[in-house]
């Protein structure tokens, strides 16, 4: 290895091409004609800038006896002005096993879904236009009915996704933005009815009841039913508003997730239920309120419901998604067909994807089938998990955490996301798509051959 000098090169700085040079090259010709000339103008800047920068840094990362080639300067700048073209919002592939990862994007839609945005996002459309009296129409229509429908609700609206709580979600809180006062009955274990009927006084709205979905409170506890809540409301003229958090529309109690249904809450005669859409209910990023008729107008006239309204996108994909249930072929929803199947067929995918692995794994690496749980996760059934098989890889060579790492960073290809536990790569296929397991395949060959 030459030794390094530590000094600029001149010969070498004054080799570099100019920004003109450059851009008259005809593969930079054609790239600014097809990406920008902006754009590639900008870039070839920052390509010779990083140059000059490199051959004047005292370690000379770039050797400053190698000549400037136009030809390799040329490369980079196509490799940058591509890197910079690509959409930060990309696809994954969860490898984790955790179902409703919020970080993840929660739930992925439905293909139904996905082709409906498809067909009406690149077109007019009749989102607040009814086509059979040629007048004005409302753009939550297209969703009430079928949630009606599905849930036994009388009337629904969506509240936008700008509401952005994510993590700072606290109820407390957000009923103080509201103007609200908060009045806390009850204890933190043990709530009775009467502890609401004392706290009702003039100035009572609302009884408000909110589904724990990240935690339990188990031992020692009480909580009223909701018909309990209901008949205290209609003797006080108090409306009751239940947040249900998940949006659960089918019993998947055969699966051993135990979430309350809508359409329970509206049996009990809830006036205004609050949930997710893109938790259990496995459609798009929405608030739902859902509820009585009168309540919901009155909803419907309040300022904010104008401002937080929601896009045809997702109505689009909500639409879509309730058609989806309406017509009760439950595995076309991603959520439900991760959650539905038994671990023993997990463990027929794991063997199967394993006995293809068996070519391509290297010597020094090993891949096991083991038990494990793959978990719902978006903040809900907390303490529920899901039997399954995961595929435990280790190898002599690399460390997990550097395969981990291997498979998130690709160079080319959906980055994978999968958990690290023991010095062992866990990978669980119950939130892998099928389509997306030989992509997964050579991906984890890869990272394992290096
Ligand atoms: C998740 C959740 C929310 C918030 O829903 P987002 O979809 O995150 O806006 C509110 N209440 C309950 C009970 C929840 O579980």
């Amino acid at each position: 290895m030459p030794a390094k000098s530590a000094k600029p090169n001149r010969a070498a700085m004054r080799q570099i091409p100019s920004v003109d040079a450059l851009l008259a090259r005809p593969g930079i010709e054609s790239l600014a004609a097809k990406s920008g000339r902006t754009l590639v103008t900008a870039v070839t800047r920052k390509v010779l800038a990083e140059v000059r920068r490199e051959l004047t840094q005292k370690s000379n990362e770039r050797s400053s006896t190698e000549p400037i080639d136009p030809a390799a300067l040329e490369n980079e700048i196509h490799a940058a002005v591509e890197r910079a073209l690509t959409p930060l919002l990309r696809a994954v592939i969860n490898a984790t096993g955790v179902i409703l990862h919020t970080n993840l994007g929660r739930a992925p839609l439905a293909e139904f879904a996905t082709r409906h945005i498809l067909a009406t996002a690149g077109h007019y459309t009749n989102l607040e236009y009814d086509v059979a009296s040629g007048k004005r129409g409302k753009r939550d229509v297209h969703t009430a009915r079928l949630l009606a429908e599905i849930a036994g609700a009388q009337v629904i609206v969506s509240r936008g996704e700008l509401i952005e709580i994510g993590d700072g979600f606290r109820i407390p809180d957000i009923l103080a933005e509201s103007g609200a006062v908060l009045r806390e009955v009850g204890t933190t274990n043990r709530t009775r009815i009467s502890d609401y009927a004392r706290a009702i006084n003039k100035n009572t709205r609302l009884l408000l009841r909110v589904h724990p979905s990240n935690f339990r409170i188990t031992g020692f506890t009480a909580r009223p039913t909701l018909e309990e809540l209901m008949a205290l409301g209609k003797k006080h003229r108090i409306a009751v508003c239940e947040d249900l958090g998940s949006g659960n529309l089918t019993d998947l109690s055969a699966s051993g997730v135990d979430e309350p249904l809508a359409r329970a809450s509206f049996k009990a005669g809830a006036g205004i239920i609050t949930f997710s859409g893109d938790k259990l209910l496995g459609g798009p990023q929405a608030g739902i309120i859902a509820g009585k008729k009168d309540l919901i107008e009155r909803v419907r006239r309040n300022p904010l419901f104008r401002a937080l309204r929601v896009d045809k996108l997702t109505i689009a994909a909500l639409e879509a998604t309730l058609r989806v249930y309406q017509r009760g072929t439950f595995d076309e929803i991603p959520t439900l067909r991760m959650i539905r199947p038994p671990a023993a067929e997990i463990e027929r995918r794991a063997r199967a994807f394993v006995a293809q692995m068996g070519a391509s794994l290297p010597s020094d690496a090993v891949a096991e089938i083991i038990k494990g749980n793959s978990v719902i996760g978006g903040g809900s059934t907390p303490d529920q998990s899901l039997p399954t098989f995961v595929i435990a890889i280790t190898s002599r060579r690399h460390s997990a955490a550097e395969i981990e790492s291997r498979l998130r960073q690709q160079k080319s290809g959906t980055p994978v996301i999968a958990r690290v536990e023991r010095n062992r790569l866990i990978i669980d296929l119950r939130t892998v798509h099928a389509d997306e397991e030989s992509e997964l395949l050579a991906a984890i060959s890869a990272a394992i051959s290096l």
